[in-house]
């Protein structure tokens, strides 16, 4: 499916995988230091924590209108 719009789910998963692909790679270390920024308050990892709690709260109000199942193969079909 290459639909040229995605859904809030796609966006809030994309986002979330982002993020935890940039914290991963700005874990401070032991000291505390970034080791790419070499900060002690790397900004990037800062700004990847935001977009996962703004994503999970986004995941909080979605499910209440949206179902999850974006994948129709779903095997029971109540008639
Ligand atoms: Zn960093």
């Amino acid at each position: 499916m290459t639909a040229p719009f995605l859904s809030l789910a796609q966006i809030r998963n994309r986002l979330i995988l982002t993020a935890r692909w940039v914290l991963r790679d700005h874990q401070p270390r032991p000291d505390g230091h970034c080791p790419i920024c070499r900060t002690a308050d790397c900004p990037v990892a800062t700004a990847a924590r935001d977009v996962l709690r703004a994503a999970k709260e986004v995941q909080l109000w979605s499910t209440a209108t949206e179902p999850t199942t974006p994948d129709r193969d779903d095997p029971q079909q109540a008639d």
